[in-house]
């Protein structure tokens, strides 16, 4: 039994009350993007209505309170994930700016011809294509931990393709495709043994898991505001202030220069540096905002409030007759990918949502994982705080239903 009071949490989210195609309906695409609950929406509303302004720079009145506002934002992001300091934390506009930042940052400071990456082959796009792109440019080797039948990594293999010309591990916490929880402290300590540098990608770990920077002793972490309730456009890039201090910046103008002149532009000092131009400033303190609804709840108590979904929504999946769960890891987030006979998810996925049941279906951003499988795609139902087991006995329902009038 949960301690949260997942009334009083829907409560809180008024689109949870919408019909679909005059049903109610049942939202179940979480992985993709979470709601934002009215505190949330209220706060960007806020910003726009009481400090609209830029920051850092202004001198007068509503420039000081945006930059305090957004700021403050920060230091919530700093405490949440436990960063040393709060100019650890770099705002982007999602995981997938934090890791382009940081392939092309990481790349020209770091990487010379020959030296390698590792990823794993249950990487979103968002983790594969930037490393591509740099290790391109760097004429850099990019190696992939090999994933087994239960969608987990072979760590055996991982091991093995550390060399001394490896830079940097990137690797994700938890699939967003499968739901897999990466044994990520393992990873981290078998990264540093090797003397290199770790990226964790969080985009579907914070909001289901406590994650602490410092405990973990990971180099670099990424995460995405929207998929924590926050307002879409925002993430976060964490990374030690010495890494970060070291590293050439990306971008340039704005925000992250300290003098400019033809002949010479000296950088901003951290978390500026990285932050060029103006920020989505209503978003981060948006994101902020978040955050506190998600620490006021607790995330362990969100955790095993999605965990007794997960483990009751497979109890029910597995009953269906021709269901096929793709990912069947012995630790998992709150995300079930599946297949029902031969049933395309495409067709599976319209007709759900004829009956108000909003699924993803495709290949999730992570081609390779189909590859391995040998599928194109899959439906996938992910889980937050505000979902419930009815609306899970809805889905199991509706999926039935529709094997059935496949034959
Ligand atoms: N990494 C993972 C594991 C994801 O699930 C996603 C989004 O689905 C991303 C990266 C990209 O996140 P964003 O949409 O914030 O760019």
């Amino acid at each position: 039994m949960t301690n949260i009071d997942i009334k009083k949490v829907r409560a809180q989210f008024p689109i949870l009350n919408s019909t679909i195609h005059g049903k109610p309906l049942a939202y179940f695409d979480n992985a993709a993007t979470t709601h934002k609950p009215d505190r949330v929406v209220n706060k960007v509303k806020e910003v726009y209505e009481t400090l609209n302004s830029n920051i850092h720079r202004g001198v007068h009145y509503l420039s000081n309170q945006a930059t305090l506002a957004y700021e403050e934002a920060r230091t919530k992001v700093q405490s949440f994930i436990n960063a040393a300091h709060s100019h650890e934390v770099i705002f982007t506009s999602g995981a997938t700016g934090a890791i382009n930042l940081l392939a092309n940052s990481f790349g020209e400071t770091y990487i010379s011809e020959g030296d390698e990456i590792i990823i794993s082959h249950m990487e979103h796009h968002s983790n594969i294509v930037p490393w591509q792109m740099m290790c391109k440019r760097r004429k850099a080797i990019l190696k992939v931990i090999p994933i087994n039948g239960n969608g987990e990594l072979v760590i055996d293999e991982f091991k093995k393709l550390l060399s001394p010309k490896t830079k940097l591990v990137a690797v994700t916490y938890v699939s967003n495709a499968l739901g897999t929880v990466n044994p990520i402290d393992e990873i981290i300590k078998n990264t540093h043994a090797n003397n290199s540098l770790i990226m964790v990608d969080a985009s579907q770990a914070v909001q289901h898991l406590k994650v602490d920077v410092q405990a973990m002793d990971t180099d670099f972490m990424v995460f995405s505001g929207h998929k924590i309730y926050g307002p879409t456009g925002t993430g976060v890039l964490y990374g030690k202030e010495k890494l970060l201090n070291e590293m050439e910046p990306w971008q340039g103008g704005g925000e992250m220069i300290k003098t400019v002149s033809f002949e010479e532009t000296t950088y901003n000092e951290l978390p500026f540096k990285f932050e060029a131009g103006t920020p989505n400033i209503a978003g981060a303190i948006g994101l902020g905002e978040a955050i506190d609804f998600v620490s006021e709840l607790g995330v362990e108590n969100i955790y095993e409030y999605e965990d007794e979904l997960l483990r009751y929504a497979t109890e029910q999946f597995i009953k269906i007759p021709g269901m096929r769960i793709i990912g069947t890891a012995s630790k998992k987030a709150s995300v079930i990918s599946f297949l029902v006979n031969d049933i395309h998810p495409f067709d599976m996925g319209t007709m759900l949502d004829k009956m108000g049941l909003a699924v993803r279906t495709g290949h999730h951003c992570a081609q390779p994982i189909m590859d391995f499988f040998g599928i194109p795609g899959t439906l996938r139902a992910s889980f937050a705080v505000y979902n419930t087991k009815e609306e899970i006995d809805r889905l199991v329902e509706g999926i039935t239903k529709i094997a059935k009038m496949f034959g």
